[in-house]
């Protein structure tokens, strides 16, 4: 199970009603954080969201909004007496704001931090894509992989038991039974994989709809209702971040980045749905939980 806290929903300034960009994806005891505008650790304290939990920062671009949360967080990480790594991954310019901002504001931190470009575990894999933004730019994909798992319920049907039987299948293996010859495929059954995208800040982007393809949520930039001239900002309005959606094949779509000059967002959805349907704008300190189909 997967939940998507949304941290922080707004865009280039902060507002009485919404954060700067914020998003924390937590598995069991894996948090990752993506970007880290200005406040993020106090929402996450009001989240009671553990910041020594996270393991993981990706941040997207090196813009104020998604970015000058971040030293401050590392510091209170210090401050705590954090001893196990962060992995940080961004663009090319992160590696020096950290150690430059460390510097400059006399912290060392105590714990290491490990730049990255991508993350595996044996649940997990974290990655980035490329957006179409006014600098260097990366969406990222959080996904808890696909598990293989026996089908119970027909080996109880078919009357099997027999550990050894239930582990040679489990490996792979074809195994002899009352004289019938059990197929490995036959008592298998996979667990899809499931996806979160985050775009961070994109216009509309053929290579954000290549990489979000088919993902169970995307959250995509719709810093302005309808307005044309988005694309110039580098951003998108809520026509273009249904239209991905719906070219990418999604399965739902949270609007995100809303600029601070919007309070009412009811027209945000009623003009994103006539693209497509599933689509919803998160408030702050809302979360969406995501679960493998059966
Ligand atoms: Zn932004
Ligand atoms: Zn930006």
């Amino acid at each position: 199970m997967i939940r998507v806290y949304f941290v922080g929903t707004g865009g280039g300034a902060p507002s009485p009603y919404r954060s700067l960009p914020s998003y924390l994806i937590r598995r069991e005891g894996f948090y990752a954080l993506f970007d880290c505008g200005e406040g993020t650790q106090r929402n996450l304290m009001e989240y009671r969201l553990g910041i020594m939990s996270i393991k993981l920062i990706g941040i997207t671009h090196m813009h104020g909004d998604h970015v000058l949360g971040l030293p401050g967080l590392i510091q209170t990480m210090g401050l705590l007496d954090r001893k196990e790594p962060l992995y940080i991954m961004g663009p090319k310019a992160i590696k020096d704001f950290i150690e430059r901002t460390s510097e400059l504001t006399g912290f060392r931190a105590p714990f290491e931090i490990r730049f990255i470009d991508s993350y595996e575990d044996e649940n997990i894999r974290i990655y980035k894509f490329p957006t179409c933004h006014t600098i260097e730019s990366y969406g990222y994909i959080f996904e808890e992989k696909e598990r293989k798992g026996l089908d119970v319920e027909k080996l109880r049907r078919d009357g099997i038991n027999d550990w050894q039987i239930l582990r040679e299948l489990k490996a792979g293996k074809e195994v002899r039974f009352n004289g019938k010859t059990l197929k490995p495929e036959d008592y298998i059954i996979v667990k899809p994989a499931i996806r979160v995208a985050y775009t961070g800040d994109t216009s509309y982007c053929e290579k954000v709809i290549d990489s979000v393809k088919g993902v169970n949520l995307l959250l995509h930039d719709s810093t302005f209702l309808d307005e044309k001239d988005a694309r110039e900002w580098g951003h998108s309005n809520a026509i273009d971040a249904a239209t991905v959606a719906k070219q990418a094949e999604v399965k739902r779509l949270a609007l995100i980045h809303i600029s601070s000059r919007y309070r009412d967002t009811s027209q945000f959805v009623r003009l994103a749905s006539r693209i497509f349907d599933k689509v919803f704008v998160p408030e702050d300190l809302s979360y969406y939980i995501l679960d493998r189909e059966p």
